[in-house]
């Protein structure tokens, strides 16, 4: 199963999820950290982005 990185833009926290195709679809992601719909998701080639602040 493919899982996918995402950033919270609410809480600077990042998280992993697992979609399936229609999760990933509906993009109604949630952070699990604060609850906030404010995520964007981070690509495989930005996976770097830890703690870092580069973008
Ligand atoms: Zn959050």
């Amino acid at each position: 199963m493919p899982h996918y990185e995402f950033f919270c833009k609410a809480c600077k926290k990042t998280f992993e999820k697992i979609l399936t195709m229609a999760e990933h679809d509906a993009e109604k992601t949630a952070c699990p950290h604060c609850g906030s719909h404010e995520v964007e998701q981070c690509w495989s080639a930005f996976s770097a982005v830890t703690s870092k602040k580069s973008a």
